[in-house]
């Protein structure tokens, strides 16, 4: 089966305790009534996608549930989900089934009902473990309670991976205290994946109304955290596969690596994102709106855009500077009828190559863990332009 013929599937459960401070996606307060007719339109928002002829013809080979906290649903809401959604999808070709946790609200009777439903991968929202940074940013639980879920005995054996997601870079952060973090972090023998983002301060957050008083780490650590994390994930055997993501060999994570190589997939949810070559859409980031539409048998699309060649092309050299697939010339000109080498970019790639960014094997240029953190650079040097026609 070509992997074309395969389907992703991202499912967005935007409720949370409360709002990080740094946080710019769309979530919402939990609501019980909410929740219940959320999860109804998650079901039939599926349906409607089923019975597509682009949809009907694809496995579903990886889902997503993320957030929001998709660990704040109780057991009951959890059944529900399985019953209204999960219980449609054909899930017998799925490779992984990945669900974000939070460890404030998960609990091991929560772990063992996820993997009686088939879920194979769990991310924690970890954020730090330093308890001045997570009281900083304004998350629900404390460093001891995510280091207890993570320790947490009843974890072995239920998974095939459980990963944590940290942030870099937040107020108040040193290369010491993210050290720490990460002792912590790997002092827990099951991790086998680390996503570590540097934090981005987004306008419309907390952190963005109070950006002048931020104690925000300058570039240069900025960049000293960057090598850190590099070097202790090195230190364990996690290799860096993309400028955020690092894992052990085959611990990889398979939804993140489909969206980086543009492969198909539908989001369900508010504010969920879907792409299908040569067309991009999401739904209005509104859980009333989305339920609303869905209940009148309407589509949540608000935003929907085609992909010309050059958009394709500006996506392929984006992500393939951050990721170990880099760039494939020739896919690039399959998928673009572009000429990878023309536009001054061979220019650039042998300026780039001797820097020790890029790395060309089999037609292939990938970057390296120095690459990367300079993609946006590199990408604004390869980016094929519009040209302008004068008459
Ligand atoms: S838990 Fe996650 S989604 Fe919810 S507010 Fe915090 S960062 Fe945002």
């Amino acid at each position: 089966m070509s992997p074309d013929n395969f389907l992703s599937i991202y499912i967005h459960i935007p409720f949370c305790i409360r709002k990080c401070r740094y946080c710019d996606f769309y979530s919402i307060p939990f609501d019980v009534s909410l929740v219940y007719r959320y999860i109804e339109a998650l079901g039939k928002e599926w349906e409607m996608y089923e019975s597509n002829p682009l949809i009907k013809e694809k496995t579903v080979y990886t889902i997503y549930i993320g957030g929001g906290t998709p660990s704040i649903l109780d057991i009951q809401m959890w059944k529900k989900l399985d019953e209204a959604l999960f219980s449609k999808i054909n899930m017998s070709d799925v490779k992984e089934w990945s669900l974000e946790c939070n460890p404030e609200s998960f609990s091991i009777e929560k772990g063992e009902m996820y993997a009686d439903t088939g879920v194979t991968r769990l991310t924690f929202g970890v954020q730090s473990l330093n308890r001045r940074e997570l009281s900083i940013c304004g998350r629900a639980h404390s460093a001891d309670r995510a280091l207890e879920t993570l320790n947490d005995s009843g974890l072995d054996g239920l998974f095939n991976s459980i990963g944590v997601d940290l942030i870099y870079s937040l107020p108040g952060q040193t290369p010491e205290t993210l050290d720490n973090t990460l002792s912590k972090v790997f002092s827990v023998p099951i991790i086998k994946h680390l996503s570590a983002y540097e934090l981005t301060i987004a306008q419309d957050t907390t952190f963005g109304r109070h950006s002048k008083r931020l104690p925000v780490p300058s570039e240069e650590l900025s960049v000293q955290m960057y090598e850190l994390i590099g070097k202790r994930c090195n230190r364990r055997g996690m290799r860096q596969y993309e400028i955020s993501n690092y894992a052990m060999p085959g611990y990889e994570s398979l939804h993140n690596k489909a969206y980086w190589s543009h492969k198909p997939y539908i989001g369900l949810g508010a504010s969920a994102h879907s792409y299908i070559h040569p067309k991009r859409w999401s739904n209005a980031a509104d859980a009333e709106s989305y339920i609303s539409k869905i209940f009148d048998g309407r589509s949540a699309v608000n935003f929907e855009e085609t992909l010309g060649p050059l958009e394709i092309a500006a996506e392929m050299i984006f992500l393939g500077l951050r990721s170990e697939g880099g760039i494939n010339e020739k896919e690039f000109a399959a998928h673009t009828g572009i000429e990878f080498y023309a536009d001054g970019r061979e220019k650039m790639l042998d300026e780039y190559s001797s820097s020790g960014f890029l790395e060309k094997r089999d037609g292939i240029w990938i970057p390296s863990p120095k690459g990367m953190l300079f993609a946006d650079m590199m990408a604004r040097g390869l980016i094929p332009r519009k040209k302008n026609h004068t008459a």
